[in-house]
């Protein structure tokens, strides 16, 4: 089975002391087994560079800070001339809620062009959640997406899980999230057709985060969703 990577980063991040480049991203991909990556980094232009370079292998979503009245006005283009096949939230690093009205307009172009929106989740005070639950009432055509399904914390983690149970259109996403077994909680309370695998590389690894999904207890039919399928549908791939 080719493995479809859902949350993968470009660039230089000194902070964290890695770095990755697209033709790196690759070797990588090739090694483990990874069709296509879904790539969003900052400044947008990498990405757009990288699936330039690898039409068939990056896909870009569109990296948004919704403060930014220019971000917001690039989403059209980035949709319909770039092919990017989604936009990427992170109300941590840009200080917003996600049920902030600010988010709003961004959601608007998520529904207009009918992509999913991933939103970093699992950080106090910006990302915890529970702040999903109003924004999926809100919008229950939009699928929102929460990266790293509550990431370190376990009470972050079962709160995105029990949030995803309560709406239909959050799909939870494993990168980051260090325990193998609530994968598999996840897909018994929700379903696996919305749990999507991520690496998160280059802060993450997919030779680590493959296996984190492998030895969670997902049957075989589960796994082939949750490594492929989900994220071929969740992100229109097939007729890319
Ligand atoms: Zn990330």
């Amino acid at each position: 089975m080719v493995i479809i990577d859902s949350h993968t980063h470009l660039g230089d991040f000194p902070l964290f002391n890695v770095k990755l480049n697209v033709d790196e991203m690759i070797k990588i991909m090739d090694e483990y087994g990874i069709g296509k990556s879904i790539a969003f980094s900052l400044p947008n232009k990498l990405t757009l560079d990288a699936t330039r370079k690898y039409p068939n292998r990056i896909i870009g979503l569109l990296w948004v800070n919704p403060y930014s009245e220019s971000d917001l006005n690039l989403i059209d283009e980035a949709i319909v001339k770039w092919k990017f096949k989604g936009i990427k939230l992170h109300p941590l690093l840009h200080a917003f809620l996600p049920d902030q009205e600010i988010v709003f307009p961004v959601m608007e172009k998520a529904k207009k062009y009918n992509v999913p929106v991933l939103f970093h989740c699992g950080h106090p005070p910006w990302s915890l959640p529970w702040h999903f639950s109003s924004l999926a009432d809100y919008y229950p055509d939009v699928k929102i997406i929460l990266g790293h399904m509550g990431h370190g914390h376990i009470v972050y983690i079962n709160g995105a899980i029990e949030v995803a149970k309560r709406h239909d259109n959050i799909y939870l996403e494993t990168s980051g999230m260090p325990m193998h077994s609530k994968i598999k909680e996840a897909a018994n309370l929700i379903g696996a057709e919305r749990i999507i695998y991520g690496s998160d590389m280059p802060f993450g690894h997919p030779a680590f985060e493959i296996m984190k999904v492998k030895v969670s207890g997902l049957d075989k039919r589960e796994l082939e969703l949750v490594l492929r399928e989900n994220a071929i549908k969740l992100f229109n791939l097939n007729k890319h």
